[in-house]
């Protein structure tokens, strides 16, 4: 198992190692060579040191011969016996020196003696050249002892270590001229046994001379120069190396003690190492369950977020092989509502096991919201196999959950989108598949809705529309109009239908036809509804004998505490409850007839009128009418404006009023906008009449003042004759031309 703190603290370990290690060797080999350098420094200052006192010890033996009176007049009388005896064979025989010469003032050789015997003669080594040299040499030297010089000159024998010196009279010196006197050539070979003795003195073992290839010698070895002032030689040697001796002495107990460290470190690091391992591993556990939703064992949102903001999901989006699908439970708040939220887990704990159960092996299943699933599927088949996958998720739903003894058929809006690999985002792929989903809610779709362009504009108006509603009560922008409701015969005014105005800041004014199913879905169809009617409470009380119908919306009446929450305001405003006409439409008592049932009969108990509203549209079966305790019914404003001019809407329209006389219901027809629409329905025996050709939806103050102007008998149109009275043969030619 590896993790980056592992890696990174085994990493630290092996660069601590490596970089301990390389320090300690380096540091002493530093040392070493530092002591090696230390050294050679000494020993070439001693072989200098050395060769300076050879100089000197020549330079002494050729003064000592020559500050001599007797050897000077020996040489002035040419007394070759004494000068032979005491400085030729004399300083030859003991070996003072191995060469020896007299040149005379005026530069010829006088006296010669060498040894060995093989080695060049005198005239040999004294060229004329080496004598005007030698001259030169001596030019400058005063008359006096310790004034010998001394230098090198190369011979067949090896290189000749030399002094010069002016043998001269030692009682008479300010008499004679240095230009006047002999010079005495004394010298010795430096031979390799004489420099080894001499190194052998600096603890050198092996000091020489070496004569070739000067220009490949290390620069450390001291040259000579000859008498013309070449290059001669070098003296080289083998610097000693004391530094590798110190080294060889502590290289094991430093390797020692650095095995001793790295074993120390490793189990330390190790040690760390299982630490940060075990406490990776937990961070690793919690990260895990903070992705997984703890009832279903699904991944929750954060996760599928996580997922769907990953790399791969992106490459997945890219190549056009990722697909997204939403699942949002229908009316899942009332089965909350009914059984608990211990129940209500239960059966998303049942569906979220169900749905998994129909998914493919590599798909990832998220709960993504309370009652709300995603499915990202990714691979080449995703797009082949999305729109199935939708659809039987949809279909899963078909047989009841059983919870808590009770059984549950649940629905769901289910919609779905494919990366068609056209620059597809997986935030858009998502937006997509939330669309999708939101058009099947929002249709009442029975199975799982694709996304197409054609919801963009609709569905996110929508959208915003619903943002938007949400601030619109606190911001003061709903107000009611009032529509009169008028009776047929005479056209007096008997009650007003309130209508919800929404002049919103950001859409201006937005048709209740718009906005109503989006305050639906939202849930803020709950507080409209408790605004209207109560406004509806507050303006009634200025109109005193007028009803007041009040439009209903399906998800109002499945809220449990609707009935009361009305009852209450009614109170609270002093209004019988009997005043109200509570419009509803068809789409719940379809939907769900025992509950309507119950509902509207404890409305119809507290003294609340009920009004079916949009008749003609829905299902408009008769058994409902007489399930439901409806007092009235209004025919829907689309078969009053094909009235006249649809021979099947004439006839549907008597019918239905036909059908209201025989249930003993009230029948209203609405949209009424021409005079022509008016006479047909009086003549039909309409009871009850609403249109823009009556009167328009308007503000309570007008009404007050509508009220006002027509006094006691509250007719619209006073001097209106009463409907012609036709006879059956006529009315039914009318009503079918
Ligand atoms: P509805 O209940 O069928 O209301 C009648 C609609 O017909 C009103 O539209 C009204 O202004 C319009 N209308 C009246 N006379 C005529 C006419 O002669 N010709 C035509 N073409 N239309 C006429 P509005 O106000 O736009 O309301 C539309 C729908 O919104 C209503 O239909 C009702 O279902 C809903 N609604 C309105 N107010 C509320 C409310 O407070 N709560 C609820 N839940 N729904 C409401
Ligand atoms: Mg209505
Ligand atoms: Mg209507």
């Amino acid at each position: 198992m590896s993790h980056p703190i592992a890696g990174r603290i085994t990493f630290n370990l092996v660069a601590g190692i490596v970089v301990t290690i390389v320090t300690v060797i380096s540091g002493v080999a530093w040392m070493a060579y530092r002591q090696n350098d230390q050294a050679a420094e000494q020993t070439r200052t001693m072989v200098m040191g050395g060769v300076d006192a050879m100089h000197t010890r020549v330079q002494g033996l050729a003064n000592d011969y020559s500050w001599w009176e007797e050897a000077y007049d020996a040489y002035l009388r040419d007394d070759n016996a004494w000068i032979e005896a005491n400085i030729g064979t004399g300083i030859i025989d003991t070996q003072i020196a191995d060469f020896l010469a007299i040149i005379s003032p005026d530069r010829e050789l006088k006296y010669g003696w060498w040894t060995p015997a093989d080695a060049p003669n005198s005239e040999t080594v004294m060229s004329p050249k080496l004598i005007a040299k030698i001259e030169e040499l001596i030019r400058t030297a005063p008359i006096e002892n310790n004034a010998a010089r001394s230098s090198y000159v190369e011979t067949a024998a090896g290189t000749l270590l030399f002094a010069v010196s002016r043998i001269a009279p030692v009682s008479k010196v300010d008499t004679v001229k240095a230009e006047n006197l002999p010079v005495l050539v004394m010298g010795f070979y430096l031979s390799n046994q004489r420099l080894s003795e001499l190194g052998r003195t600096f603890l050198i073992n092996d000091l020489r001379l070496e004569r070739e290839n000067l220009d490949k010698l290390d620069n450390d070895f001291p040259e000579i120069r000859d008498i013309y002032g070449e290059v001669i030689g070098r003296f080289v040697w083998t610097p000693p190396t004391p530094g590798f001796a110190v080294l060889r002495n502590v290289v094991a107990p430093i390797a020692g003690g650095l095995l001793l460290f790295c074993l120390i470190a490793m189990w330390t690091v190790l040690r760390a190492r299982r630490l940060a391992l075990s406490q990776a591993l937990s961070e690793r556990q919690a990260v895990t369950a903070a992705r997984t939703d703890s009832l279903t064992g699904l991944t929750n949102r954060y996760g599928f977020n996580e997922l769907s903001d990953s790399a791969q999901f992106s490459d997945a989006c890219d190549a056009g092989e990722a697909a997204i699908i939403y699942l949002d439970v229908n009316g899942f708040k009332s089965v909350n509502d009914s059984i608990g939220h211990a129940g209500g887990d239960e059966l998303v704990g049942l569906l979220a096991e169900r749905l998994s159960m129909i998914l493919p092996p590599d798909a990832r299943f998220a709960r993504v919201g309370g009652d709300e699933f995603a499915v990202a599927l990714t691979g080449r088949s995703a797009s082949a196999a999305v729109a199935g996958v939708a659809s039987a998720m949809v279909h899963a739903l078909d047989q009841p959950f059983s919870v808590a003894g009770f059984q549950f058929q649940v629905t769901a809006a289910v919609g779905y989108a494919v990366s068609d690999g056209n620059e597809v985002t997986p935030a858009e792929l998502l937006r997509r598949a939330d669309l999708a989903m939101y058009q099947a809610k929002n249709a009442a779709e029975r199975d799982a809705v694709p996304y197409h362009s054609g919801l963009e504009t609709g569905a996110l108006h929508r959208k915003r529309l619903g943002m938007a509603l949400r601030g619109a009560i606190e911001g003061n922008e709903l107000s009611v109009a009032y529509q009169p409701i008028v009776r047929a015969s005479d056209l007096a005014i008997v009650s007003v239908e309130a209508l919800v105005r929404w002049d919103s800041k950001e859409f201006g004014r937005v048709s209740p036809a718009e906005f109503i199913p989006v305050a639906e879905e939202t849930g803020v169809i709950h507080d409209i509804g408790k605004f209207v009617f109560q406004r509806a409470c507050q303006d009634m009380i200025e109109w005193p004998g007028l009803k007041m119908s009040i439009n209903v919306s399906p998800a109002q009446l499945r809220d449990p505490s609707f009935a009361n929450d009305l009852g209450a305001i009614a109170r609270r405003h002093d209004v019988v409850p009997n005043r109200f006409k509570l419009e509803l439409t068809e789409g719940l008592l379809v939907r769900n007839p025992t509950i309507a049932k119950r509902k509207l009969a404890r409305l119809k108990s507290m003294g609340f009128g009920l009004s079916l509203d949009d008749f003609g549209t829905g299902f408009s079966s008769i058994g409902y009418l007489r399930q439901f305790p409806f007092d009235w019914l209004k025919i829907d404003k689309s078969f009053i404006s094909e009235l006249g001019t649809n021979p099947t809407a004439n006839a549907l329209i008597q019918s239905m009023i036909a059908l209201g006389d025989a249930m003993d219901i009230a029948v209203v027809a609405e949209g009424i906008e021409t005079v022509e629409q008016l006479q047909l329905l009086r003549l039909l025996q309409c009871e009850y009449v609403q249109g823009f050709h009556l009167a328009k939806p308007m503000s309570a103050a007008e009404i007050t003042a509508l009220l006002a102007g027509l006094g006691e008998s509250r007719r619209l149109f006073p001097d209106l004759a009463p409907p012609p009275m036709l006879d059956k043969d006529r009315l039914i030619n009318l009503v079918q031309s």
